[in-house]
């Protein structure tokens, strides 16, 4: 890497420029100098993948209240979100959305002109029980939409950005912060971001395993970064496995497809999902719906005894039940094109399979992360079990934890998780700037970092990092996957540990410095080890199941001892354990019922 180090001043940096990295962007300017940074041009962010809809009780099209929102969101995060956040996140869904729609963003209508709402896995009319219509979408291209109207603000607002800048490390100084250390793409230079405040925004790490719903980018480098800086990661054993990713690839299809009234369906025709959930059916929360299609798999009954289900998404099945339910409603094949046009898109191209003339193939795939960097309610990052905050430092996205997905996300909540704390870290970030001065930058904040880019640039070994990469998702996927038990998770993490200790010994084929995308990679594939391996540390930590975290030799939900979020705290190389208290409210934790 060059020596020379290019320096630059802001109040505050954002790294990263999907949904969550935008809106707080677009707050923090209004009084902050801001400089958002992203390893991506910022509309490849994977907010722009997000298909089905971003959850709020508008009421629209029938009777929807934010309390009902927020009960399906404790219930369906299996207790272990905070309630207080959870409030936050469901009250302030209808004026953000609304505030979406007032910065252009197109959203369906319906016939009266309001914003159109589907139904969506777990979110429900609380009287009834019934599935409600709260998913505001437009089209099943949801995120795309958000992500575009957010960046066309931000450029009308003068937003810096640094497009194709990898950020590599925080600059902390004792109990502040002073900016970030990035690379230039291009260039391959090393850049300072010096600032008063740090916002991390870099989305997810679903590139842990092999069979994944997650863009190739999203690696956890945040979390990573904050993790070697001494900031504890929240709840890591919680990941998200969707229930309906394209067979082998792991490409999403949106659970709106079930909202429209799509069934899944086992290789004995039968509609499984009657027997597992019998009021909710196809539209249980996702991780019931993951280990329902595990378990029809591990039964034999998987398509011709494959590891994978049938979508239904035909007119004439979705209206066969449709009038079984004693519901008027019908879809037509042209409604179908109306209001999935990608997910048909999709499965055509990459399959050869028409949706409207056949089912669909679909296995889960690993899709969300639940835990992250631990904040509150306002973005600020938190350091310890007393919630102290570290000033300065921010998050929120996908690779905060405020925790209002607790152990198990509903659909359409993360779309809103972004928007809504991403606004409030903004602001509250803005907030800061205004009132500290800017703290002088340590001797040589760039000196560790390089040295490690040094290494990995002329390292020589007999290790390439696709292999590894690849050994790694293997081993997630086998041993952390849908259902673990002590002796998955203990042969997995004896497994991350040998495949770390290969890390020192990847050798790479681009010695040069200009666009040297192996380089980068090789890093990110650090990152995702770390990651991998406190997720496993977590997970063999908790004797109890709960949401996403399916242990086979602890089947239960253990209120009396676990619930607590799990704290995990890198000291100098290996990784401590801590727990904090949930906050509850309204919602005392009750048995799940399906
Ligand atoms: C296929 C798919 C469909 C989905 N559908 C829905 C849905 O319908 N509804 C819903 O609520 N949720 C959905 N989700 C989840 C949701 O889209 C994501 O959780 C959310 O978009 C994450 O947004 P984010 O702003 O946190 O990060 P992202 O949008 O992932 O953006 C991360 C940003 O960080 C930057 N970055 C990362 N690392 C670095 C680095 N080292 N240096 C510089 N920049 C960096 C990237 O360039 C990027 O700009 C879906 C997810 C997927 C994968």
């Amino acid at each position: 890497m060059s020596k020379n180090v290019i320096n630059h001043t802001y109040d505050a940096v954002i790294i990263g420029a999907g949904g969550a990295g935008l809106m707080a962007a677009l707050y923090a300017s209004r009084s902050a100098n801001v400089a958002v940074i992203s390893k991506l041009y910022p509309t490849r962010s994977h907010t722009g993948a997000a298909q089905g809809g971003i959850g709020a009780a508008l009421g629209n099209l029938e009777e929807d209240r934010w309390e009902w929102h927020a009960y399906d969101t404790v219930k369906g995060s299996d207790y272990l979100a905070d309630q207080d956040s959870v409030d936050v996140l469901c009250k302030e869904a209808i004026e953000t959305v609304i505030e979406l729609e007032h910065m252009g963003l197109p959203f369906d209508r319906t016939d009266a002109g309001k914003i159109s709402q589907r139904r969506f896995g777990g979110h429900t009319n609380n009287d009834t029980g019934k599935p409600v219509m709260r998913a505001c979408h437009a089209a099943d291209r949801t995120g795309h939409m958000i992500l575009q109207t957010l960046y066309q603000q931000c450029i009308k607002n003068r937003v810096n950005f640094f497009d194709e800048y990898h950020v590599v490390d925080l600059i902390r100084v004792g109990d502040s912060v002073r900016g970030v250390v990035a690379i230039s793409i291009i260039t391959g230079e090393f850049h300072i971001f010096h600032s008063k405040a740090v916002l991390f925004a870099s989305g997810g790490w679903g590139r842990c395993w092999e069979v994944t719903s997650n863009a190739h980018s999203l690696t956890g480098d945040g979390a990573a970064i904050c993790l070697r800086r001494g900031i504890p990661l929240e709840d890591m054993e919680f990941f998200q496995f969707h229930p309906t990713g394209i067979f082998r690839l792991g490409i999403l299809i949106t659970e709106g497809v079930r909202g429209e009234g799509g069934v899944l369906i086992n290789n004995e025709g039968e509609r499984f999902m009657e027997r597992y959930a019998p009021t909710i059916k196809d539209l249980a929360s996702r991780d019931v719906v993951s280990r329902a299609i595990y378990l029809e798999v591990q039964a034999g009954r998987g398509i011709n005894g494959k590891n994978y289900v049938h979508l239904d998404i035909r007119p004439e099945t979705v209206n066969h039940y449709f009038e079984q339910a004693g519901e008027d409603r019908r879809i037509s094949a042209a409604y179908i094109e109306e209001k999935l046009p990608d997910i048909a898109d999709f499965t055509r191209t990459y399959l050869g399979v028409d949706p409207v003339k056949e089912p669909m193939p679909v296995q889960p795939t690993a899709h969300y992360a639940m835990g992250g960097i631990p904040t509150d309610v306002n973005g600020r990052v938190v350091i310890d079990a007393k919630n102290t905050v570290l000033p300065g430092l921010y998050a929120a996205g996908e690779v905060a934890c405020v925790s209002v997905h607790g152990a198990n996300r509903l659909g359409t909540n993360s779309l809103v998780d972004l928007v809504v704390f991403g606004r409030r870290a903004g602001n509250q970030m803005a907030k800061f700037c205004n009132e500290v001065e800017l703290l002088p930058l340590p001797e040589d904040p760039t000196g560790e970092v390089m040295a490690e880019f040094e290494r990995i640039r002329k390292n020589t070994g007999e290790t390439k990092s696709y292999e590894l990469r690849q050994a790694m998702q293997q081993s997630m996927t086998t041993y952390v996957g849908v259902f673990r038990t002590e002796e998955t998770l203990t042969t997995g993490l004896e497994e991350i540990k040998r495949l770390k200790s290969r890390y020192s010994d990847i050798e790479i084929d681009d010695k040069g410095l200009l666009f040297n995308t192996d380089v980068l990679e090789t890093w990110e594939l650090g990152c995702l080890l770390e990651l991998a391996e406190v997720t496993t540390v977590s997970a063999l930590a908790r004797k109890e199941s709960r949401g996403a975290h399916a242990r086979d030799d602890f089947p239960e939900r253990n209120d009396d001892e676990w619930l607590k979020h799990t704290l995990i705290i890198n000291e100098d190389g290996t990784y401590r354990l801590d727990y904090k208290p949930v906050t509850l409210g309204r919602y005392e934790p009750k048995p799940r019922v399906y």
